[in-house]
C-alpha cells in the first residue's frame, strides 16, 4: 500500500508548473463563468450625480424643519431628464427615483408624506439634509479597484462591471479538455445497449463539470479495448489544441492497463497512477508530447477510473484544481467544516470520500450524513448526495455530532 500517493501530493504534482492560459477580450454577454485576467478599475462614478432614491419632491431641508409647511412646485426632475434650474427658499421640484437632485435642494420629501394641490405641495414630515438622497459616488468612485484578477464572473460581478463602465472584459482563455472513453461494453448516451453493453455515462458528466468551471470539453467518443485503437485515438487527441486529455476507464490492472500502455507507447511520461483514496484508486497522471502547433510541447493527461462514481469524484478532486490552475485561480482548500450526522468507522490507509446529504442542525451548523450506499459503480447515490465527507487516512472512528470536513458537490 506504500506505493499509494496521498491525494494532496497528487494534486500538487498535477498542478505543478501550470502556466495560466492566455488572455482574450469578451463582451459582457459572453463573460459569465469566465475568469477575470486583470484587476478591474472603475471607469466612472456611480451614481454620477446626487440622485433621488424615492418618488416625491426635492426640497431644502431647512424649509421643512417644522411642518406642515407649504412649498411652491417649480418644475420636475425625472430619470434621464433633470431639472435645469435651482430650488430656492420655499420652493420644491417634483422628482422621481433615479432623477438628479436639482441645485439648491438637499433632501427628498417622499410623496407619501406630501399633499399636492395645484402648483403647491404641503410637507407633512420634517426632513434633515440628505434624506432619501443617494450622493454621487455612493456606490463607487472612478478609479476604485473593485475586482482583483483571478475572479470567476457571475451575475453579480457582471452587473457591477457594466455599471463600472465596461462593455467587454479581459478574461482567461477557456481551458480545453478532450475526453476519451474506453471500453468494449460502452455505447453513447441515448443509444440502445446491446447484450452485455452499458451506456457510457462518464464523459457527459465530466464535460458538464468542465463547462461549469469555465472550460470547454471536446468529446472524442468511445474507443474499444485495444492498445492500437487507443493509441490512434491518443494521436488524434495530441493533435488537438487541447490543454488536457482526460481518458476514462481501462486504467486498472484488471483491465490489463490498456490506456497506460497506449499512452506510454505514444511517449507519455508517467507521473503516478495509484492514489490513496476511495473511490478512485487507479487514477493516472502523466504528460504526453503534443503535435498541435502554438501550444506548449506537452499535454497533461488525466486517466480517470471507469466506475462512474469514481470517475466523477476523481474529476472533482483532481481535474477541478487543474482547470482552476489553468485559469490562473489560486490553489485553495475547497473543503468546508460540518458536523457528522451519523457515526463513522475508523478509516484505513486511503482518504475516503463518502457521499452524504447536507442539512441544517438545530444549532445552525451543517450536518453531513453519509448515504447508506457508497459503491463506486453507483450513480444514483452520487446524484442523491449534496456533498462528500472527506475522511483522511487513518482517521479514528467518529460519532454523530463530531466535526468533519466536506466537499460540496457541483
Ligand atoms: P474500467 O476502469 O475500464 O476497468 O471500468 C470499470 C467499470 O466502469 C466497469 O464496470 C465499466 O463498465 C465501467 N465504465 C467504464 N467506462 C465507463 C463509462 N465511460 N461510463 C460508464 N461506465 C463506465
Ligand atoms: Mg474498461
Amino acid at each position: 500500500m506504500s506505493d499509494l500517493l496521498p491525494v494532496d501530493d497528487a494534486i500538487g504534482r498535477i498542478v505543478a508548473g501550470v502556466e495560466p492560459l492566455g488572455v482574450e477580450t469578451v463582451a459582457l454577454d459572453d463573460a459569465a463563468g469566465r475568469v477575470l485576467a486583470a484587476p478591474l478599475t472603475a471607469r466612472r462614478t456611480q451614481p454620477p450625480f446626487d440622485a433621488s432614491a424615492m418618488d416625491g419632491y426635492a426640497v431644502r431641508a431647512a424649509d421643512v424643519a417644522t411642518v406642515p409647511v407649504t412649498l411652491t412646485v417649480i418644475g420636475m426632475s425625472a430619470a434621464g431628464r433633470g431639472f435645469a434650474g435651482a430650488v430656492g427658499p420655499g420652493q420644491a421640484v417634483r422628482i422621481f427615483t433615479g432623477a438628479p437632485l436639482p441645485a439648491g435642494a438637499d433632501a427628498i420629501l417622499i410623496q407619501e408624506n406630501a399633499v399636492a394641490d395645484g402648483d403647491t405641495v404641503v410637507a407633512q414630515e420634517p426632513l434633515t439634509a440628505g434624506r432619501h438622497v443617494r450622493p454621487a459616488g455612493y456606490d463607487f468612485r472612478s478609479g476604485a479597484v473593485l475586482f482583483d484578477a483571478g475572479r470567476r464572473l457571475a451575475m453579480r460581478q457582471l452587473g457591477l462591471a457594466a455599471s463600472m463602465g465596461f462593455g467587454a472584459l479581459a478574461v482567461r482563455r477557456r481551458p480545453r479538455v478532450a475526453i476519451l472513453s474506453t471500453g468494449d461494453e460502452l455505447v453513447p448516451p441515448g443509444a440502445d445497449p446491446g447484450p452485455d453493453q452499458i451506456v457510457a455515462s462518464n464523459a457527459v458528466a465530466v464535460a458538464a463539470y468542465v463547462g461549469s468551471l469555465g472550460g470547454e470539453a471536446t468529446d472524442l467518443g468511445i474507443v474499444r479495448d485495444d492498445v492500437g485503437a487507443i493509441a490512434a485515438a491518443v494521436d488524434a487527441a495530441v493533435a488537438l489544441p487541447a490543454d488536457v486529455l482526460v481518458t476514462i476507464g481501462g486504467a486498472s490492472v484488471g483491465d490489463h492497463d490498456l490506456v497506460h500502455r497506449a499512452l506510454v507507447d505514444r511517449g507519455m511520461t508517467l507521473g503516478f497512477w495509484r492514489i490513496a483514496m476511495r473511490p478512485g484508486k487507479p487514477l493516472m497522471f502523466g504528460r504526453i508530447p503534443r503535435t498541435a502547433g502554438g501550444m506548449p510541447p506537452e499535454m497533461r493527461v488525466l486517466g480517470l477510473p471507469g466506475n462512474p462514481a469514481s470517475s466523477a469524484v476523481c474529476a472533482i478532486v483532481f481535474l477541478g484544481p487543474l482547470i482552476d490552475a489553468l485559469l490562473g485561480l489560486p490553489a485553495s482548500d475547497r473543503s468546508e467544516p460540518a458536523m457528522l450526522g451519523a457515526d463513522v468507522a475508523e478509516n484505513g490507509v486511503r482518504q475516503d470520500y463518502q457521499r452524504a446529504t447536507l442539512a441544517m442542525g438545530d444549532d445552525g451548523r451543517r450536518v453531513a450524513t453519509p448515504l447508506s450506499s457508497q459503491d463506486s459503480g453507483m450513480l444514483s447515490s452520487l446524484a442523491a448526495a449534496d456533498c462528500l465527507i472527506v475522511r483522511p487516512p487513518h482517521a479514528p472512528a467518529a460519532r454523530a455530532g463530531d466535526p468533519c470536513r466536506i466537499l460540496r458537490l457541483p
